[in-house]
């Protein structure tokens, strides 16, 4: 057992999101092994009233820090760390000029291994403790991601990115070597032996991932469906409703469905634990498609502020209540950093939104890469929290890490001003550790 005593945050699940944290000023948390022998929080809550329970403990005491949940990042490419900050028109253009190119690279196992390494290193110096990302649509760029995350001990859930065309030939699933298998039924039988091979070894986890709709054919969509029927607790991830041009061309492919996002439904991939990144340019039908299917969307406000994409309908998710958390959506996103994507969420509150002159409350914005992204992955009481029970994957925090935020902070009256402070001004320098459960 070890114990940690400094301010801490954490998410009341059953309140509203918009006043759900719970601050112990002077704080305990005492992590130890579930019987699993997972390191789980065992007790949380202020520090006298709980040092009696364990007058034996050592306890680690931060003062001045802030022990808060490791962030979960719902949506991101690890393969596009290098495309950050690349120039482009739009979606379309970006893919093509810098994206493509930069994935086919990933057809060899030293470059993923090595683009593996620095995206872990980089979740970990941002704070960000679980992540749902896409790899590429080559099988060594999936088992490069496992074999380091395992390494690492994270909760990290990835899978053979599935687009069988309208792509570059380097960038599809390619046939097997044979010539037995043609490209789609060789990229559903690797998706399968992957599940196999990774999916629920140590906190590893498999997603099922159709790049979008456009880029995959009717029977690479109807194999992936069935696949997400065989194994319920694998995850699905892809992107809809990002942009208007491909909206127009998903609708021109798949005219039979009722919407872009109906398409999905249509191949039965949509259900629990299937991630939507985007989700911008939906009706009320598709919101309500989303909520009945337990479908959630991943919320990419840098992304698609960077490229001209849109504004999340917050408002119109909450009227109809669906499920979303945010993603940094690397590498049409600009950060690896939860506090600019949550920044940026607050941006796109005020504007775009079926209900005028919303504001998104800070501790909404955080519980969104935090207990909220937990919740959209079905791994609510499992990460994104510290309540009895919630691996235990925490940052500490350091609120005086620059002298503005040192002087803002020092200003802050009650909870929503100390986290905003935090939001408009951190950046990784507010991150002093990210701790990950461990396994004993
Ligand atoms: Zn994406």
């Amino acid at each position: 057992m070890k114990a940690y005593r400094a301010a801490i945050l954490r998410f009341v699940t059953d309140l509203e999101p918009r006043h759900a944290a719970l601050y112990e000023e002077d704080g305990l948390l005492v992590v130890g092994p579930n019987a699993q022998g997972r390191q789980v929080v065992q007790a949380v809550g202020h520090y006298h009233d709980l040092r009696t329970r364990f007058p034996d403990l050592v306890v680690t005491h931060w003062p001045g820090r802030i022990i808060a949940p490791g962030f979960v990042d719902l949506h991101s490419h690890y393969p596009q760390t290098n495309v950050i900050g690349s120039p482009a028109e739009g979606l379309l253009p970006w893919l093509e000029k810098y994206t493509f190119p930069e994935e086919m690279r990933f057809s060899s196992s030293s470059y993923s291994t090595q683009a593996v390494q620095f995206f872990i290193e980089e979740l970990l110096r941002q704070g960000v403790t679980t992540a749902l990302t896409f790899a590429t649509s080559h099988p060594v760029s999936v088992q490069a991601f496992f074999t380091e995350a395992q390494k690492h001990h994270m909760r990290l859930i990835t899978g053979l990115c599935l687009m069988d065309r309208h792509a570059p030939p380097d960038v599809l699933n390619q046939p097997a070597a044979q010539g037995r298998l043609d490209a789609t039924e060789q990229s559903l039988l690797d998706s399968e032996a992957l599940i196999r091979q990774w999916h629920g070894v140590d906190r590893l986890g498999y997603a099922i991932t159709p790049r979008f709709a456009p880029s995959c054919t009717e029977a690479q969509l109807r194999g992936a469906g069935e696949l997400a029927a065989k194994y319920p607790d694998v995850w699905i991830q892809s992107h809809v409703a990002e942009n208007k041009a491909e909206i127009a061309w998903a609708r021109a492919l798949f005219p039979a469905s009722r919407s872009y996002l109906a398409t999905y439904a249509d191949f039965g991939l949509m259900r629990d634990r299937a991630i939507y990144a985007h989700c911008i340019h939906f009706d009320d039908d598709d919101r309500a498609l989303m909520r009945d299917t337990g479908a959630a969307a991943a919320v990419c406000p840098t992304s698609n502020l960077f490229l001209g994409s849109g504004f999340f309908d917050y408002a119109g998710a909450d009227r109809v209540g669906l499920e979303y958390g945010l993603a940094s959506d690397v590498g049409g996103g600009t950060s690896f950093s939860p506090f600019h994507t949550m920044l940026a969420a607050y941006y796109v509150g005020r504007e775009g939104q079926t209900k005028p002159g919303l504001s998104l409350s800070p501790q909404h914005v955080w519980w969104q890469y935090t207990a909220g992204a937990a919740q959209a992955l079905g791994l609510d009481g499992v990460v994104g929290n510290l309540q009895p029970g919630c691996e235990a994957d925490f940052v500490v925090l350091n609120p005086q890490a620059t002298p503005l935020l040192a002087r803002k902070t020092a200003l802050a009256s009650n909870l929503d001003e100390l986290l905003f402070s935090m939001i408009v001004l951190g950046d990784d320098r507010l991150v002093e550790r990210t701790v990950i459960s461990q396994a004993i």
